[in-house]
């Protein structure tokens, strides 16, 4: 097992986040949780980043058909009449190409952030993916009601903030695709523990 303390996570903060401005209060959620920022940027994504960026295997994108699936049942909402479809590769797809487009829209923020389990704090600050059912007190569950059925019905993706790595690999594949050793600067907090 890697060191707890030595763990990166890929914080990006989407276009909707930079929009809003609320890149001060999202930075500042990581910092006050004792987790490290060593690298920061605005930038201007292109489609095929975005596109390398999210994986693109299938089981990936039927995972979103997935999500889209559940959402519309929670909400007794016709998926068929709205999206002409249920089979679950086929909605992963669409959504997956809103993703693109909505990742693309604005510039955004992407940063490395360092810590003690920082994968899994990333995405505890995070919240959910769908906001709608977002812990309050977490930076989607404060700052957006959005979800799959209102997102879909108008053929974008879900408004969410912020991306952070779900998982070792994830965040392992973000950091080299998104940052150069170079941009990375390590150093030491007062509050280090
Ligand atoms: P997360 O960003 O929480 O890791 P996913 O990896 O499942 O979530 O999805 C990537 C992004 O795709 C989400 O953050 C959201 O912007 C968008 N998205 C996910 N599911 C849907 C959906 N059913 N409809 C529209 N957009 C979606
Ligand atoms: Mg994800």
């Amino acid at each position: 097992m890697t060191n707890p303390k030595e763990e990166k996570t890929v914080v990006l903060i989407k276009p909707d986040g930079v929009k809003r401005g609320l890149v001060g209060e999202i930075i500042s959620r990581f910092e006050k949780r004792g987790l490290k920022i060593i690298s920061l940027e605005m930038f201007q994504a292109q489609k095929e980043q975005i596109d390398d960026h999210y994986p693109k295997d299938e089981k990936w994108i039927k995972r979103l058909g997935q999500k889209t699936t559940n959402n519309y049942q929670e909400h007794g909402m016709d998926l068929m009449g709205e999206l002409g479809t249920e089979d679950l590769l086929e909605i992963g797809k669409m959504v997956r190409n809103w993703l693109v487009e909505y990742m693309v829209s604005g510039p955004m923020i992407k940063i490395v952030v360092k810590g003690v389990h920082a994968i899994k704090m990333g995405r505890k600050l995070a919240g959910s993916s769908m906001p709608s059912e977002a812990q309050v007190g977490t930076i989607r569950g404060d700052f957006s009601v959005d979800d799959a059925t209102a997102a879909n019905r108008d053929k974008r993706a879900i408004h969410n903030i912020v991306h952070a790595s779900e998982t070792l690999e994830e965040a392992t594949h973000e950091l080299g695709f998104w940052f150069a050793a170079e941009d990375i600067f390590d150093h030491k907090r007062t509050d280090d523990i």
